[in-house]
């Protein structure tokens, strides 16, 4: 018996685990990990249906990267450790960047590629982002690639233009396992650090918008299971009917993870979906 295309869909969306994740950005020094994490891991129950993912900045990797090795074996959160970037070389004079190699070496297992703030302030284009994307997986990390428009963008009626561009640049001649290991992040540059989040709607059409991008790029088996996550000002109050979306994996964090109290907040919220 075959299942209709709706059903289908349906279906995958139950099974795709929520994924959080929490970019501090430039902040929370290597100190401040471990009072961070103690309490945001005191207010975490049985909740293995959300993967969380903590991307601190460079130096505090270290430290959380102990305390999620040495909790792993206890608690039921899968906990999972990413970085902020990635160096688009294997190793070499290149200072002040950090290769991905070093990055396996502290046990992390994914990186952001493409934030916003790394396009715009940084320059970082289309073609770098890719490179660093074929980096990231030849050392078997997953990427969390993060796409978006801009306000002026989306007032032309271009967001989806921008969007279907970051997406082939990013993914072209990945294999379609690859494709499948990586996580989609769509994060309006509108929407980031301002208090104005998408809407469920507009968050909703760009997601079901990129699972299409993802179809084409790859089969609609990886399309249905690939895990696309919306950031943009997510905060306690916003995530659960942001959460609700069917297709919305999940959340990228920045302002609100910084408080433990607000992230274990939202990681609750998406637990209520995934169960
Ligand atoms: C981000 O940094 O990716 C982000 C979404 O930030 P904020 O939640 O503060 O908008």
């Amino acid at each position: 018996m075959s299942l209709s295309k709706d059903l289908y869909s349906i279906l995958m969306a139950l099974a795709r685990k929520k994924i959080i994740s929490a970019n501090w950005k430039m902040h929370i020094t290597a100190s401040q990990v471990l009072p961070y994490l103690t309490v945001f891991l005191s207010e975490m129950t049985v909740m293995e249906a959300v993967e969380v993912i903590l991307i601190p900045p460079f130096t505090s990797l270290p430290k959380a990267s102990e305390i999620v090795q040495a909790t792993s074996h206890t608690r039921t959160l899968p906990l999972r450790l990413g970085a902020q970037n990635i160096s688009s070389h294997e190793k070499g004079a290149f200072t002040g960047e950090i290769a991905a190699m070093m990055l396996c070496d502290l046990k992390v297992d994914c990186v952001l590629i493409g934030h916003s703030e790394r396009r715009q302030l940084f320059g970082e284009n289309n073609k770098i982002i890719h490179e660093k994307m074929m980096r990231a997986h030849d050392h078997h990390l997953s990427p969390i690639l993060c796409v978006g428009e801009t306000w002026d963008e989306r007032s032309l009626g271009k967001e989806k233009k921008i969007l279907e561009q970051q997406l082939r640049e990013a993914l072209c001649n990945l294999s379609r396992d690859q494709i499948a290991r990586t996580i989609i992040a769509y994060e309006p540059v509108w929407a980031i650090g301002t208090g104005q989040t998408a809407s469920l709607d507009q968050a909703e059409e760009m997601h079901s918008f990129i699972r299409g991008m993802i179809s084409e790029c790859s089969d609609e088996t990886t399309a249905q299971h690939i895990r696309i996550q919306y950031g943009g000002s997510v905060t306690p109050l916003n995530a659960k009917e942001m959460l609700s979306g069917p297709n919305i994996d999940g959340a990228l964090v920045g302002g609100a993870s910084l408080d433990p109290h607000s992230f274990a907040e939202i990681v609750k919220h998406a637990s209520n979906f995934s169960t």
